[in-house]
């Protein structure tokens, strides 16, 4: 695999970062991943601004040029011949040449760009798509700025073991009593019609899938009701689907050893995959 590593191509085992690099240290780095399906890169332009926005949060400098991020991105896919698949992109604050809690000095040290192609043939076709996900609950233990997408991901990395070794799917986190998100993606549920989602706020991800979904959900006669949610309103409801731009938007049909509906995939939760495909790769780039 070809990498990108701050402003050169390189095989992937020649791609060095210094073990000071804040990103390594101190977990002070965000990211972004965008899908590749049929060589098109989906919401790009989305993805984009959340990390200018996730930069801003957090003061680290805007490494890329206006067209650069895009370039960077072509290059990477035409490089290493990627049909389907996504780019995954990160940006730490960089290397101050030793520990310190302190951020150092953004005129001296410049942020760490790291940015490589997965490969995932065939990603639009998978098992869960065709039979739903399955998850459980788990205490929301992560801090309190869940809208900057950074790459601290040690209790979604423990949730999602907690759900293996549930052997489900994946873990949503609970906080006061409602649904805030699932480890890696944004949830919903379907009442008599209705999707209901949490509201955007610092509790969960802006998600760049969860937005393009709503946009194009306007444009039908299906309703959305904009709050949060419990396990228990899940477990009632008709339906259940997540989205993230590496599930799109895939079927929930069993929450903490419960079926959602009939504990198969729902007719709306399926038709929204289908639109929302279809708009992503009409609008892909
Ligand atoms: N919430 C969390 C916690 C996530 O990690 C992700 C995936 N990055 C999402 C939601 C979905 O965001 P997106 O649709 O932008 O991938």
């Amino acid at each position: 695999r070809i990498v990108y590593l701050n402003g050169e191509y390189l095989p992937e085992d020649k791609a060095k970062v210094s073990i000071f690099d804040r990103g390594f240290v101190m977990g002070d780095a965000v990211y972004e991943v965008t899908a590749v399906v049929g060589r098109k890169l989906l919401d790009f332009a989305g993805h984009e601004a959340r990390l200018t926005r996730s930069l801003g949060e957090i003061g680290i400098e805007n490494p890329f040029a206006e067209g650069e991020l895009l370039a960077i991105h072509r290059e990477l896919l035409a490089r290493n011949d990627i049909e389907d698949g996504g780019i995954y992109l990160q940006v730490s604050r960089g290397n101050p040449g030793d520990r310190d809690f302190v951020f150092p000095d953004p005129a001296v040290v410049k942020p760490t760009v790291v940015l490589y192609t997965q490969s995932k043939p065939g990603v639009l076709q998978s098992e869960s798509a065709l039979h739903g996900v399955r998850v459980i609950s788990v205490p929301e233990l992560r801090w309190h700025r869940r809208d900057i997408k950074t790459v601290q991901l040690l209790y979604p990395s423990m949730a999602k073991m907690m759900a293996k070794k549930a052997h489900v799917d994946d873990a949503w986190f609970v906080e006061d009593g409602f649904v805030t998100e699932g480890s890696s993606n944004n949830v919903y549920i379907v009442k008599d019609g209705v999707i209901i989602t949490r509201p955007l706020s610092t509790d969960i991800l802006h998600g760049i899938t969860r937005a393009a979904l709503l946009r194009y959900v306007a444009e039908t006669q299906i309703a959305v009701e904009e709050r949060p949610f419990t396990i228990a309103e899940a477990q009632a409801a008709d339906e259940s689907f997540l989205t993230s731009a590496s599930s799109f938007v895939t079927p929930v049909v069993e929450v903490d050893g419960v079926a959602v509906g009939t504990g198969k995939p729902g007719p709306i939760a399926q038709r929204l995959r289908e639109i929302y495909i279809e708009e992503a790769l009409k609008a892909g780039i």
